[in-house]
């Protein structure tokens, strides 16, 4: 089941719907995290959200480190943004759910966020002006429904998505943000 073809793209209903908490953490809430976990590396992406595998929860993982070194994931478990300011930045990003597309992405530079891990232990994450700041801001948004293309203007989510569909008919995959 895990892997490329487990991923949720969009158009996708799930991709625009607003999750629900995770009540208790279990050997549910942890294989789902192993599952996704696996779904990020095998698309070699540095997040993913649960929806995006369809699961309904507040739950994504993060790997910003990975491509330089030893994999380093962090599960969160109900993430919440409890800072988002610093100047905003605009940045290039792509998305697991929208294989063959990036855009360009501007939103605070600075977060706090707070989450579970799966030892039930109440955990803060700060990150400033570098991936993990971007990361953090996608991956929570995707639980209340809100993916990348919709912090663009109009005009611009119409061209990013036709280039998406275009991207999709030339068969792009989960991971890849251009097509050749
Ligand atoms: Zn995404």
């Amino acid at each position: 089941m895990a892997g490329l073809n487990d991923i949720v793209r969009a158009p996708d209903e799930r991709l625009s719907t607003a999750c629900a908490p995770v009540e208790t953490i279990d050997d549910a809430t942890r294989a789902l995290a192993g599952r996704m976990l696996e779904d990020m590396y095998a698309a070699d992406g540095c997040g993913l959200a649960a929806p995006q595998i369809g699961e309904l929860v507040q739950m994504i993982v993060i790997d910003v480190d990975y491509a330089d070194g030893p994999r380093n994931p962090y599960v969160l478990v109900n993430p919440r943004v409890i800072v988002a300011d610093g100047p905003e930045r605009t940045t290039s990003e792509g998305c697991l759910s929208f294989p063959g597309i990036s855009v360009g992405v501007t939103r605070p530079s600075h977060v706090v966020v707070e989450a579970t891990n799966l030892d039930g232990e109440l955990m803060r994450y700060e990150a400033q002006d570098n991936l993990l700041a971007v990361c953090l801001q996608h991956e929570i948004d995707h639980l209340r429904g809100v993916t990348m293309v919709d912090h663009l203007s109009p005009l611009r989510r119409v061209s990013a998505l036709r280039a998406y569909q275009e991207a999709l008919a030339a068969g792009a995959r989960p991971g890849e943000t251009a097509v050749e």
